[in-house]
């Protein structure tokens, strides 16, 4: 009789920029070695120290459209001319290895994966207030004024989304959003 390995468990994780999402997941990813996080394709270049299959599946666009039209995608966006996408076959053969795996995206890409497969859980990362958010991209000092508004109002729309989420965690204290997202995916 062959081993029987239990199926993992899906997360799509979204959050606006600027609300500490990176170090949140680096944090927890550090603390509970049984999660990966995702590899996404893209047709954007490798920035340095990018590595191919680590970071991203790096495509040619003509590669990535031959995954769309092949239906290969559980969801996939275009941002800034480079289009970004989750494979179905990937997503599934990490599940059924017994790895709970976690998608980082946007909140549209976030709905379109809940759509295909309802069973995946979507977690949301706020930011303790549009007013903190603001401050923090605004720290940056990387962006103009007008970059930071459409940023601002991009924040608005995806909060609103995320209305449709099965879990929201405010991330106003790094330790405090940890332990949050562990009771929800550790369940
Ligand atoms: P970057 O080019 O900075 O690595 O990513 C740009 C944006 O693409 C980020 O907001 C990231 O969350 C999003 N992204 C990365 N992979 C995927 C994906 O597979 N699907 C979707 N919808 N967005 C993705």
């Amino acid at each position: 009789m062959g081993a029987y390995i239990e199926m993992g468990k899906l997360f799509v994780i979204s959050g606006s920029s600027g609300v500490g999402k990176g170090t949140l997941l680096k944090l927890f990813l550090d603390k509970h070695p049984e999660f990966k996080l995702s590899v996404s394709c893209t047709t954007r270049k490798p920035r340095e120290g990018e590595e191919n299959g680590v970071n991203y599946f790096f495509l040619s666009t003509e590669e990535f459209n031959n995954l769309i039209k092949n239906d290969e995608f559980l969801e996939w966006a275009e941002f800034s001319c480079n289009m970004y996408g989750t494979q179905k076959a990937y997503v599934e053969r990490k599940l059924s290895e017994g790895k709970n795996l976690i998608l980082e995206l946007d909140t549209t890409g976030a709905l379109n994966v809940k759509k295909v497969m309802p069973e995946a859980c979507l977690i949301f990362i706020l930011p303790p207030s549009m007013e903190e958010l603001e401050s923090r991209l605004r720290g940056r000092h990387t962006e103009s004024e007008d970059a930071i508004q459409k940023r601002l109002n991009t924040v608005k729309i995806e909060i609103e989304r995320s209305n449709q989420f099965d879990y929201k965690i405010v991330n106003d204290d790094l330790e405090k959003a940890l332990l949050e997202l562990e009771n929800v995916m550790c369940k």
